[in-house]
C-alpha cells in the first residue's frame, strides 16, 4: 500500500488567515509513505513540513530518509529550520535539490540559512545531512525511483515522478502550462504529457483560474482550466490541483473544487483540490 499526505498545499507564502484553514495555509510539502518503505520520502520543504516531523518524533518513526526539492524558493524551504529531526543526533538524510546555476546544493541552503536570515546554521543541526544536486533523469534509490523533467517556472523547477511499489505519482508544484503555440512551447507540453501519461496520481500546480492568470502569464504557475483541459486524455487516475493562492480563501476554493467536479467527474477516478493533512491511500 502506497500513501500520500499532504502537509502544506499553499503557494507562495503561508497564509494563516481564518477564511483559509479548511484548506490550509502551509506551503508545499508532501510525504509518500509505502508498506515496504522503512525511510522518509518527502517532497519540499515548505512550511508543512514542521507538522511532519512533530508527527514522525510523536510516532517515533525512523528519523532518516530522502527529501526531494522542486527548487528553492522560499515558499518550498520555509520549514526546513522547524523540522525537528533535522536536530536530532540519530537524524540521517539525503536532499536533493534540482540544480541551480552558479550554485551548489550546500551553497543554497548555507545562504538561506546564514545567521542574518535565521538563528540556526547548516553546521548546528544534529543530523547527518547529505545535499546533492539533481539534473533531469532517472535515480534509482533500491524501494523506489525518481525520474525528474525540468518544469517551466522563474527559476529551474523539477517535476518528480515517484514510482513506489507499483504507483506512479507525478509531482509538479511550480509549473506554468504555456498558452502560445511557439516551438518552444509545443516540444514541452509533447514532453510533459508523455511524462504524466497513465499516473495513478498528478499532483499539479493550479494556483489561478484563466481570468487571474491573465494579469500573471510568465510567473511560473498554471491555471486550472489549461490543467484539465491538456490532462484530461492522459489517463490519470486521480487529479490532486495544488499551490492554491493565498488570496484565495476556503469558499473561493471550494466553489472552484465543486465546478470542476461537476464538469470533469466522469475523466478522472478523483479530481479535486489537495488540502492540508489530506491522505491519498493507493491500494
Ligand atoms: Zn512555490
Ligand atoms: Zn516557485
Amino acid at each position: 500500500m502506497v500513501k500520500i499526505k499532504f502537509w502544506g498545499v499553499r503557494g507562495s507564502t503561508p497564509c494563516a488567515n481564518n477564511e483559509n484553514m479548511g484548506f490550509g495555509g502551509n506551503t508545499s510539502c508532501v510525504q509518500i509513505s509505502a508498506t515496504h518503505l522503512n525511510e522518509l520520502l518527502v517532497l519540499d520543504c515548505g512550511t508543512g513540513i514542521r507538522n511532519l516531523g512533530n508527527d514522525i518524533i510523536q510516532k517515533k518513526e525512523a528519523l532518516r530518509g530522502h527529501i526531494f526539492l522542486t527548487h528553492p524558493h522560499w515558499d518550498h524551504l520555509q520549514g526546513f529550520g522547524f523540522f525537528k529531526p533535522f536536530y536530532h543526533p540519530e537524524g540521517n538524510f539525503n536532499l536533493h535539490l534540482t540544480s541551480q546555476p552558479g550554485l551548489s546544493c550546500n551553497e543554497i541552503l548555507q545562504g538561506h540559512f546564514s545567521n542574518t536570515f535565521f538563528p540556526v546554521t547548516l553546521d548546528m543541526l544534529s543530523a547527518e545531512m547529505k545535499c546533492t544536486s539533481i539534473e533531469e533523469g532517472v535515480y534509482d534509490y533500491g524501494d523506489f525511483v525518481v525520474e525528474m523533467m525540468w518544469g517551466r517556472h522563474t527559476i529551474p523547477t523539477g517535476i518528480f515522478k515517484v514510482i513506489i511499489e507499483d504507483k506512479v505519482i507525478v509531482y509538479a508544484p511550480d509549473n506554468e502550462l504555456p498558452h502560445d503555440n511557439s516551438e518552444n512551447s509545443k516540444t514541452f507540453i509533447e514532453k510533459f504529457l508523455a511524462f504524466i501519461q497513465g499516473a495513478d496520481v498528478l499532483i499539479h500546480d493550479a494556483q489561478y483560474n484563466l481570468e487571474e492568470y491573465k494579469q500573471r502569464e510568465g510567473w511560473g504557475h498554471t491555471n486550472w482550466e489549461k490543467l484539465l483541459e491538456l490532462t484530461k486524455n492522459s489517463q490519470i487516475k486521480q487529479l490532486y490541483l495544488t499551490h492554491h493562492d493565498p488570496d484565495n480563501s476556503d469558499v473561493d476554493l471550494q466553489k472552484r473544487c465543486d465546478q470542476i467536479q461537476a464538469e470533469y467527474e466522469s475523466v478522472y477516478e478523483l479530481v479535486t483540490l489537495a488540502r492540508d493533512e489530506m491522505v491519498v491511500e493507493l491500494p
